[in-house]
């Protein structure tokens, strides 16, 4: 660490003052300051500024998925700074690196989605899918199709359109670009099916998105956007075959149908991409983030059809879109080089081994009297806490049931990710066997304490 840092946990927190976290409640950082300041990372293991040493256990923010400090990717990224530091991808520019990823990208995407549109972050990537498709739709001479369907229980992105396909309450108290998204049911059979059988269940999810279609007309509607599988929402998988159905549905609409895989692409789920191997669908564009890099550079990508691109490409038009560091020389190095680990190492071919084995060492957990439901698959996983079993009921919020969990685990070396009642979990792909059944046995210890902690009568 640079010396005119600041080294100890006080200095750091003293200078954290000035920082803005997101996500966070401010109010309650300006009381206590932050918790953890991680110093540095190798492997799957973070050091926090007391020199703890801790199992990361989300992955940095379900990123970090070649693990930390990996030297091919640190020296990539180093030589590309010292070859070219920067150079833009706009107008008639390009440079050797990002032109070389995107080439990558359209040989690992399913079927013809060849063309790739750099940005800087997911949500990003996303917004511009929607701004991309209405200047499509302009094109093809079909103005009204602006509309965007997306789900309850999603999550896209904090800008301002991003987080209007958010689920609501994620953007409670703040202003967003409400009028231009329709949120469908959540696919969430264990919460939202009550007295069906998932089949039934999946029936009305795909009679909803009918229905809203019809109600609000298809001529109006540019697409549907869909996370493979719920992360922030609470890691919340569909039943099975309704990936397909809603694609069915958006192509017997003319709606276009879009994946945010910023999460389960570059391994998360065992493949480079889950829409085609993993839920049987063939988007129109996959959204890209996180794991593309493994969190070295930000880099995110929009990559779409070439029917799209030849539709923004032909005649008498300008792609008025693009920001400045649109695939920087440094995101699609660390890019190409982590594509390259991922390939020699077979990552993907491992999770699939791997993945299973930590998604049942969790789902083990099941019988525990506070965990309503695990779910998840592979390195994406979920842990939803409840107060009573049979009814579902959840704890009182101000119990911060997910936060006690989370700051146990922590005391005993597992970084997890609290959110409210649910702990997520999505380390890195390069977990051991062994450190598998480490988070399994923290996680036993710490929800088991917890339970022996709660207040009387509280479950
Ligand atoms: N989509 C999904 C599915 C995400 O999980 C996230 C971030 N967690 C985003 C979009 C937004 O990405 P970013 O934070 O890089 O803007």
């Amino acid at each position: 660490m640079s010396s005119d840092l600041p080294q100890t946990t006080e200095d750091i927190l003293a200078a954290d003052a000035h920082l803005v976290q997101s996500w966070a409640d401010l109010n309650a950082l300006k009381q206590t300051g932050a918790r953890t300041a991680i110093v540095s990372a190798k492997g799957v293991m973070v050091r926090d500024s007391d020199g703890n040493e801790l199992l990361d256990g989300i992955g940095g923010l379900w990123c970090v998925n070649v693990g930390h400090g990996r030297k091919e990717i640190i020296d990539a990224i180093s030589k590309q700074l010292s070859t070219l530091d920067f150079y833009s991808t706009f107008y008639t520019f390009t440079h050797p690196t990002a032109a070389a990823l995107a080439k990558k990208l359209a040989q690992l995407a399913p079927g013809d989605l060849n063309r790739v549109h750099f940005s800087n972050s997911g949500s990003v990537a996303n917004d511009g899918a929607v701004r991309i498709l209405h200047h499509y739709y302009e094109r093809l001479g079909r103005p009204s199709k602006k509309l965007v369907l997306s789900r309850h229980g999603a999550y896209h992105g904090s800008t301002y359109l991003s987080i209007a396909m958010t689920t609501p309450p994620y953007s409670k108290g703040w202003s967003r670009a409400e009028g231009i998204v329709r949120h469908l049911r959540k696919p969430h059979f264990w919460r939202e099916g009550g007295d069906m059988t998932e089949a039934e269940f999946l029936n009305a999810l795909i009679d909803d998105m009918r229905t809203e279609i019809e109600t609000v007309g298809a001529e109006n509607i540019a697409c549907f956007i869909q996370e493979p599988i719920m992360g922030a929402g609470g890691v919340i998988v569909p039943p099975k075959g309704y990936h397909r159905r809603a694609q069915d549905l958006c192509r017997q609409y003319d709606i276009k149908f879009v994946a945010d895989e910023v999460v389960t692409a570059f391994g998360r789920l065992g493949h480079f991409f889950a829409s085609e191997a993993v839920f049987d669908t063939r988007p129109d564009i996959i959204n890209i983030a996180k794991g593309v890099t493994s969190g070295y550079q930000p880099l995110a990508a929009t990559i779409m059809t070439d029917e799209i691109h030849d539709v923004i490409s032909g005649p008498d038009g300008v792609f008025t879109h693009g920001m400045t560091y649109a695939g920087h020389p440094a995101g699609a190095a660390a890019g190409l080089a982590n594509i390259a680990l991922m390939e020699t190492e077979k990552l993907p071919e491992r999770v699939r081994h791997t993945g299973p084995i930590f998604e049942n060492t969790l789902r083990a957990l099941g019988d525990l009297d506070i965990v309503g439901e695990v779910r998840g698959s592979h390195f994406m996983m979920g842990i939803e806490f409840v107060k009573d079993k049979a009814k579902k009921t959840l704890f009182d919020a101000g119990l911060n049931i997910g936060m006690r969990v989370a700051r146990k685990a922590q005391d005993k070396g597992l970084v997890a990710r609290p959110l409210g009642h649910i702990l997520i979990l999505s380390p890195p792909l390069t977990l051991t066997e062994e450190q598998i059944a480490q988070i399994g046995e923290i996680l036993r210890e710490s929800i088991t304490e917890v339970m022996g902690e709660l207040p009387r009568g509280a479950f």
